[in-house]
């Protein structure tokens, strides 16, 4: 079993202050993998005065040296690629194909996006040419502590440690108690690329702890969460008395709107998408409003994909989905899975584990037809491969349903009518809206309206959130 109990606080791998082990499960097989320690407020205060002492000089280092580390950090996680896609197959169960391409392939696209995106932030600018005495300066917003979920490790902390490193603030990461074997690796990253001592620190933790800590810790300026709404509302609550910046970046109940002149692969093209990753994205397609000309046929579709979809163990090569990540959400959504059919229509899947497997916490992908959007099924975020499917009638209908959810993080659309998808995109009340199995071609922003947070990030957006405004006059006079 390995062995992971040390953090990284100024540089140095040190140990924990008090001896608090917890045992990291493989989801695959439940048994422990890994064992790391849960930190105490005094490995949480010791990081954030790392980060605190770095933060003048950082802020103070050219912009292209700060840049050429990020560009060596690139380099290092490229590098490291094989034994990052190991740890997170190992630690949340993601099939160790997907785990290389998807996972680790996301940290890859978002470092190379703010690379991409950096020569646009504007550090200094005069607005208005006729008045040269005033400028205005972004400037980083000081330490920052990041708490990070398990479900896609990598694509959320590189999200947020790479842009708050490129503009010049100091971070402290928490990541998930469920994933840190891939942040431990990403911790190595940094240190081989050779980032000034106390620039970047990683505290393992839980979320009472070391979470905690750090939202209400008075030397720290931002927070930078993912994870679920009911931890985003408790870590804003805790970061109020401190006047923090908080961005959140919470779940999803994403509706994936099914017009009747949809192209042939739209249907399957959702059902795989909502089971991918086993069900757990927060902008997973997860709701399918299908026009009533459709419907039945939609219905048989993403059946026959559920019933195709094939779980096995992660470490296997192959198109497979794993297991859920532990014990936790198997319960949660095999009760989930029950209210559905106390509910609606089951046509696949259903409870228990698939047939021929009693170890691991794998779930059977699971579809309910003749949902209505005030079902359980409808409103709750399962976080697991199940599909609920909801038929309308009208444009104006599915524009409704969609909308009506205390989530606002990425809906979808199918049609194939250019005007009837920009009309209906505009009115879709969520940070991002896919039209026809498309996605972004650029670093764009990521991120949701009402609960499914604030904030956005990627590109620029993402850059930008780490920064504050001055605006300074009389220069010259
Ligand atoms: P969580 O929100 O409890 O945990 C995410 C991170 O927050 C972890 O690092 C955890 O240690 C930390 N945390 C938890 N409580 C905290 C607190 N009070 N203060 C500070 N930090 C805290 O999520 P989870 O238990 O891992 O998953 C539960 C649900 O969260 C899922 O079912 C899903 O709905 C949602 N979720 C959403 C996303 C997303 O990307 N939007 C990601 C993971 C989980």
């Amino acid at each position: 079993m390995l062995e992971k109990r040390n953090f990284y606080i100024n540089g140095e791998w040190v140990s924990p202050a008090k001896a608090n082990d917890l045992n990291v499960i493989n989801p695959a097989n439940e048994d422990p993998c890994a064992v790391i320690s849960l930190g105490d407020q005094a490995d949480t205060d010791a990081a954030v005065a790392a980060a605190k002492a770095a933060f003048g000089a950082w802020a103070a280092t050219p912009k292209e040296q700060r840049l050429d580390l990020i560009k060596a950090l690139y380099a290092e996680y490229k590098n490291r690629a094989g034994d990052m896609a190991e740890a997170i197959s190992m630690e949340m169960g993601a099939p160790i194909d997907m785990a290389r391409a998807a996972q680790v392939g996301a940290g890859i696209w978002h470092i190379k996006g703010f690379i991409d995106s950096f020569d646009a932030v504007e550090f200094e600018s005069t607005p208005w040419p006729d008045t040269p005495s005033e400028k205005i300066y972004r400037e980083p917003i000081g330490v920052c502590a990041m708490i990070t979920p398990w479900n896609w490790p990598m694509n959320q902390v590189t999200l947020k440690v790479i842009p708050a490193l490129a503009v010049g603030c100091t971070v402290v990461l928490k990541p998930s108690e469920e994933s840190p074997l891939s942040s431990i690796i990403f911790a190595e990253i940094v240190d081989k690329a050779g980032f000034p001592k106390g620039v970047f620190n990683m505290v393992n933790g839980d979320g009472v702890g070391v979470g905690s800590q750090l939202s209400c810790h008075k030397d720290v300026d931002m927070i930078s969460f993912t994870g679920s709404t009911r931890a985003g509302s408790l870590i804003t609550k805790a970061a109020a008395d401190t006047v923090k910046r908080v961005t959140l970046e919470l779940g999803g109940k994403g509706a994936n709107i099914i017009f009747a002149d949809a192209d042939e692969k739209a249907v399957i093209r959702g059902a795989r998408h909502c089971f991918a990753n086993t069900g757990q994205s927060c902008n997973a397609p997860t709701r399918m409003l299908v026009e009533r000309s459709r419907y039945d046929a939609a219905v048989e579709q993403a059946t026959e994909v559920a019933n195709k979809t094939t779980m096995n163990d992660p470490a296997q090569s192959g198109r497979h989905i794993g297991p859920v990540v532990n014990k936790t959400q198997f319960d949660k959504i095999q009760g989930l899975i029950e209210v559905g059919m106390g509910e609606a229509r089951l046509t696949a899947g259903g409870l228990g584990r698939p047939e021929g497997m009693n170890r691991g916490y794998y779930v059977r992908p699971t579809v309910f037809a003749d949902v209505s959007n005030d079902m359980t099924i409808a409103r709750e975020e399962v976080f697991g491969p199940v599909l609920a499917i909801i038929p309308f009638d009208t444009e104006e209908e599915a524009i409704q349903i969609a909308n009506d959810t205390v989530y606002g993080l990425t809906n979808y659309l199918q049609t194939q009518d250019p005007a009837k998808a920009e009309r209906v995109a505009k009115r879709l009340r969520s940070g991002m809206v896919r039209i026809n199995g498309s996605d972004s071609a650029h670093p764009s922003p990521f991120g949701g309206y009402k609960q499914s947070g604030n904030g956005r990030e990627g590109g620029i957006w993402g850059l930008e959130d780490f920064l504050e405004l001055k605006h300074v006059s009389g220069l010259g006079s």
